[in-house]
């Protein structure tokens, strides 16, 4: 189990607000003039090797935001695995549920990336699919005890059920609620309207992100997930509806907030974002700034990771001021190549986004 060392020590006596149950993957990148046809070679003009996986490039964001943050995790028993524990502690993440097995190669993306900052990826998961049922028991106390716990589908769909039945389930009285609330100002909104008696305060825990996305997913990720969050093309794989612009997207998230979502929002790349949620089920449209990509890959863990520290550690703030700051660090990190390398850090930001 558990790797330990400086940082997987030092948290092992705190609890961690942000918990991710996802994927380590090892980046393999190439840069490229343009992304090869089926069959051609092409010369690219730089290699190198980062750190990548939706899971932990999500923890690493929320981690560099200023997040206490647990991985729970499995790599390979390998120089990419040892590599990878060694990130997560760099990032002062908890590593005391990022296991180890001999049984498979830690998981490994072959990214391509043109001078567009466009990218196609092949993702080989290895490691990141035995992580099961038993890991998960063994981390039950710092899923239960996180104020937000985000999963993708990266690991086995059967896996990120599990914690995010473990995390909804979780939580102490205030979490009981009969109605669930996006922020404080729509909890007092609500509170105007019913008896306080019966509606409690409801936390936003699970924050889902479903990637890559399946066609057939199923129904309880929807229950599950306080917080439904994908991309256009995700959307589009989910609702079976084109997604190409803001107004496409509302309709879409209004599809998957029918399925059992408290909040969807959809992520639109260079435009920004949609959102809407159970208490606000009118579409909102996020622009976020002008800037010049340079390397979008990961951009959508960026804005995740980040959406977690503000749901953790800022609930007062209106789902819609989160969207906009998440907004602006997720474009912060398209600015720089690589994944987490891109990732910004609290003290490189703006003041006014903590
Ligand atoms: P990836 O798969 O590359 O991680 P994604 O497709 O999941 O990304 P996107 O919708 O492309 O996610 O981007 C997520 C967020 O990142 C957007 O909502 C936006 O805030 C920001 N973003 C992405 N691309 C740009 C861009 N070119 N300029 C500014 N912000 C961007």
């Amino acid at each position: 189990m558990a790797a330990s060392g400086e940082a997987g020590r030092q948290w092992q006596e705190e609890v961690a607000a942000v918990v991710v149950v996802g994927s380590c993957m090892t980046d393999l990148v190439s840069l490229t003039p343009r992304l090869p046809k089926t069959g051609e070679t092409i010369h690219g003009h730089k290699f190198f090797i980062g750190f990548g996986g939706k899971g932990a490039n999500q923890c690493v964001q929320a981690a560099r935001l200023g997040a206490r943050t647990s991985m729970v995790c499995k790599v390979g028993k390998d120089s990419f695995g040892n590599d990878y524990i060694e990130n997560l502690k760099q990032n002062d993440i908890s590593t005391e549920f990022a296991y180890q097995t001999e049984d498979a190669a830690t998981g490994t993306a072959s990214i391509i990336v043109n001078k567009e900052g466009q990218n196609i990826i092949v993702i080989v998961a290895g490691a990141n699919l035995l992580l099961n049922t038993k890991d998960l028991r063994e981390a039950t106390d710092v899923i239960r005890r996180a104020k937000v716990m985000i999963c993708q589908l990266e690991v086995t769909p059967a896996t990120s059920l599990e914690a995010l039945t473990m995390a909804h389930s979780s939580g102490g009285p205030e979490c009981i609620g009969v109605t669930k609330h996006v922020s404080q100002r729509t909890w007092a909104e609500e509170k105007k309207t019913k008896e306080s008696s019966w509606v409690l305060w409801w936390i936003m825990k699970t924050l889902f992100n479903p990637a890559p996305a399946t066609a057939d997913l199923d129904s309880r990720f929807y229950t599950l997930s306080d917080v439904f969050c994908c991309n256009e093309s995700e959307a589009e794989i989910l609702t079976g509806l084109a997604v190409s612009s803001p107004a496409d997207a509302g309709t879409a998230a209004l599809v998957l907030l029918e399925r059992g979502c408290q909040v969807v929002i959809i992520t639109l790349g260079a435009e920004g974002c949609v959102m809407l949620s159970k208490t606000e089920p009118v579409p909102k449209f996020i622009p976020t700034e002008k800037v010049k990509a340079v390397d979008t890959t990961g951009a959508g863990d960026s804005f995740v990771g980040a959406l977690a520290f503000y749901l953790a550690y800022y609930p007062n703030l209106s789902l819609e001021e989160m969207l906009k700051r998440s907004n602006f660090i997720a474009a912060v990190s398209v600015q720089t190549a690589g994944t987490q390398s891109s990732y910004p850090h609290k003290k490189d930001l703006p003041l006014d986004l903590f």
